[in-house]
């Protein structure tokens, strides 16, 4: 008989690997503290990205992201503190800023977000499903000469890879955009992108799931493991009750290296929060889902609304809306889309997500080699709506002991604490 699986988490990485490991064979059952209506994976920008093939951590992002540092606008924050964990962090984070775990990188996020797209297309075919999902590829729109070069390189090494891309100046953006004035110097365009409307699919898993036979624990907390030696023989609950553990699958995004630590696991994660806001019918919107590249804002037509969401912010979990921040995003509209005013979302309709960052820009995704019955899927950070169903299906052929579909030795869970 199959194993009982217990996931803990339902972001999209959860409902995912919940999803197909279903599919096979599989008892799940998944454990979440919410109701799947308001998690990093229903808030964010939408994006299908095989067009994301660099990894956070690279070369001049340093320099870059210490200048934004002192500018209380800018897309980047480091909340300074004195945190051991942080420090680490940060370390290894310089660390892999280098040329050769870029282009160790690049095939790999290129073939998981391209497979991931597959799979996103495969479910938009199954008639349960409808989450907008669209194939319209993705503008990186630029204003300045300095942000042009950046953004030619990256087609440079778009190219190399095998990754459809193409530079269009403002003439040639106009036609992708008729129904919109751009102010901009060019455009990169990846027509092989994606997106869809993030809210929805994890909705539709979630039902589906149910209807597939899969049990939900939902607003319910996993507060304590209970465990001998090298396995994991229950969770606690905050209702206070106890679940026996067959096998135990952690997905709990920027949550996981807490829940961990708890059987003993170190794991280097940072929550790189961000937000995002939505209008709904707007009489105004671009066509295509487009990253402003000097603002570092994402900008995506789901269904007949627009999100809008941008900033990256290594907080420590904080709740808070950094106005300052969220003006900035806002303000950066009418500067690339003149016709578009900049008017502030209000806080409580402000949408706030952690993406779960890893200090190498890889995700984690692999078996405990400590505790023999745990495994665990996140650190996907920018990229984990991406990257969403392509984890769920690897990790189910790690259950079932095949494959895998693509080299996983860059997502090995204990890389940084040599185990
Ligand atoms: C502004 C913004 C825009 C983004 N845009 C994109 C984009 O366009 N494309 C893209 O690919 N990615 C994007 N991302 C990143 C993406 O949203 C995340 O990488 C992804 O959602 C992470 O999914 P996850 O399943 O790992 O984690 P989550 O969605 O955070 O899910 C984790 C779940 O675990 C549960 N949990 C945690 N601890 C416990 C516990 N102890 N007990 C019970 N439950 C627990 C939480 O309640 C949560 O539901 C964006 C993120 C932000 C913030």
């Amino acid at each position: 008989m199959k194993k009982h699986i217990h996931v803990i988490g339902g972001g999209v990485v959860g409902l995912s690997s919940a999803w197909y490991l279903q599919e096979a064979g599989f008892h799940v059952t998944l454990i979440d503290r919410g109701n799947f209506e308001d998690s990093t994976s229903t808030g964010n920008a939408g994006m299908i990205v095989p067009s994301h093939f660099i990894p956070m951590s690279s070369p001049g992002v340093i320099q870059q992201g210490i200048k934004w540092m002192f500018d209380s606008k800018s897309p980047f924050y480091v909340k300074p503190r004195l945190n051991l964990e942080l420090a680490q962090w940060l370390w290894t984070f310089y660390r892999s800023c280098n040329n050769e775990h870029v282009v160790k990188s690049m095939p790999i996020l290129y073939q998981f977000n391209e497979w991931s797209k597959q799979l996103y297309q495969n479910f938009a075919q199954d008639s349960k499903f409808d989450f907008c999902f669209e194939k319209k590829g993705l503008l990186m729109l630029y204003k300045t000469a300095h942000q042009e070069q950046e953004e030619l390189e990256m087609a440079e090494k778009a190219k190399k890879l095998g990754v459809d891309v193409e530079t269009l100046d403002a003439k040639e953006l106009k036609k992708l955009e008729p129904e919109i004035d751009l102010d901009v110097l060019g455009g990169v365009y990846f027509p092989g992108d994606a997106h869809i409307y993030p809210n929805l699919f994890i909705q539709q898993l979630y039902h589906n799931l149910r209807d597939q036979g899969v049990q939900f624990i939902t607003n319910m907390e996993v507060v304590d493991f209970e465990y001998t030696g090298s396995k994991v023989n229950s969770v606690q609950l905050s209702s206070g009750k106890s679940i026996t553990i067959d096998e135990i699958l952690v997905t709990g995004g920027s949550w996981t290296s807490s829940l961990l630590k708890q059987v003993g696991i170190k794991m280097l994660l940072q929550d790189g929060k961000g937000y995002s806001y939505t209008l709904q019918n707007p009489l105004l919107r671009p066509r295509i889902p487009t990253i402003l590249t000097e603002s570092k804002v994402a900008i995506t037509p789901m269904g007949e609304d627009l999100r809008i969401g941008g900033t990256l912010e290594l907080g420590g979990m904080s709740k808070k809306v950094n106005k300052k921040r969220l003006s900035s995003i806002v303000e950066s509209l009418p500067k690339y889309y003149p016709q578009m005013d900049a008017k502030e979302p209000r806080i409580d309709k402000t949408w706030i997500g952690y993406r779960p960052c890893t200090p190498d820009g890889m995700p984690y995704i692999g078996r405990s080699k400590s505790i023999t019955n745990l495994s665990v899927a996140t650190g996907h950070g920018m990229m984990g709506m991406s990257m969403g169903p392509a984890t769920g299906k690897l990790v189910s052929e790690l259950y079932l002991g095949i494959g895998p579909s693509i080299d996983t030795t860059m997502f090995d869970l204990d890389r940084f604490t040599g185990r």
